[in-house]
């Protein structure tokens, strides 16, 4: 097929996609109120869809600039964080060159690198699902970029800014933190950008701002780092859509705030009920989503049984994740229905 090894035996990103309760994939359970819908739609009617969409994106950006707080000159938006992830691997790395992770972790920056055929150096977590910064320093020192979600998926832990600050101190690469689920842990190294030149931000639209389905994201850095970097990136890769569409929500932050909050008072109520299920060892999460460990009873059991009661969350096919089972955060009746599905589950005694 001519395919090249490094993409013919990478699995195929499958994800179900629907179910009557979709707690699966981290994506906010609220979707914009109709009125922002139309305001949306209506500005794609004014524009012509027969022209590339503009090059700069001044006025998307000078929006999250005043959202986030970041001077607009260090902002690279485009399609989903995914495809900054993919920027920032294409623009640093060449042949030979090694890419770090911690495990678990998002896998779209080891599949981006496998795809290029870079070696991935998987670094475990602690038991406790904790980022052990000082092995991550050590093994990581000469890595060509080191990616790190807080907070992690699927672990909802997140590394404090000292943490952050040790590792920008040690590490020769860039280091890149992921802070997709930023808005529900209100926790940020943006701040350290200016004391270190190899650090960057990645950010999106798809989790607080429940816009995942229209696809955008963006990166923070130096402005000097964020000017190379714009090369490497596909010309007009931004289409119309998700353009205006974040032009419109970004004016409106207190409609992602106000999810955020919603979505963390639940976690903690979901968090405090899984606490007190027998066999169920919740970890504490700063995201919109809570791993489980199912103790002596099977995850992939469960994931049927939830299943088969029409609810629908993730399950992982590593190792040292065969018991465990991610929800994400729903709405409060969706999380009511999860809970009464595993409740009930346990009574059965599911083994
Ligand atoms: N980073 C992390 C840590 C994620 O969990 C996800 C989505 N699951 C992404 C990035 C991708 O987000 P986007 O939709 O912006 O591509």
């Amino acid at each position: 097929m001519n395919v090249k090894t490094s993409v013919y035996s990478l699995p195929e990103y499958k994800v179900p996609q629907e179910a009557p309760v979709k707690l699966n994939q981290n994506e906010s359970p609220f979707d914009l109120p109709e009125k922002l819908k139309k305001k949306v739609l209506t500005a794609l009617e004014e524009v012509a869809w027969n022209r590339y969409p503009p090059g700069d994106l001044g006025r998307l950006l000078q929006q999250v600039s005043g959202y986030a707080g970041f001077p607009f000159e260090g902002i690279l938006a485009g399609c989903g964080s995914n495809e900054m992830i993919q920027i920032l691997i294409q623009a640093l790395c060449s042949s030979g060159d090694r890419v770090a992770v911690v495990t678990p972790g998002f896998s779209v920056y080891s599949r981006i690198a496998s795809v290029l055929e870079l070696e991935v150096n998987e670094i475990p977590l602690r038991e406790d699902f904790g980022f052990d910064v000082e092995n991550i320093a050590v093994r990581a020192s000469s890595d060509r970029v080191v990616f790190l979600a807080s907070p992690n998926n699927p672990t909802g832990k997140t590394l404090s800014g000292e943490a952050v600050e040790f590792l920008a101190e040690r590490l020769s690469g860039m280091l890149v933190i992921d802070e997709a689920y930023f808005e529900f842990s209100g926790q940020t190294a943006q701040s350290l950008i200016s004391r270190f030149e190899r650090l960057l931000i990645l950010r999106t639209f798809s989790k607080a701002w429940g816009l995942a389905g229209l696809r955008l994201g963006y990166m923070m850095g130096r402005p000097d780092l964020i000017r190379q970097l714009r090369k490497a990136q596909l010309p007009f890769s931004l289409g119309i859509f998700p353009l205006l569409a974040g032009e419109i929500l970004s004016s409106e932050p207190e409609l992602a705030r106000e999810a955020a909050q919603t979505i963390v008072s639940e976690r903690e109520r979901v968090f405090q009920v899984l606490l007190k299920l027998p066999g169920i060892d919740p970890v504490p999460s700063a995201a919109n989503f809570i791993l489980f460990r199912t103790n002596k009873l099977k995850g992939n059991r469960i994931f049927q049984g939830l299943w088969e009661k029409g609810i629908l969350v993730r399950c992982f096919a590593s190792p040292e994740l065969t018991d465990c089972l991610r929800v994400t955060v729903g709405k409060p009746q969706e999380n009511d229905a999860f809970i009464t599905a595993l409740s009930s589950l346990l009574k059965e005694g599911i083994r």
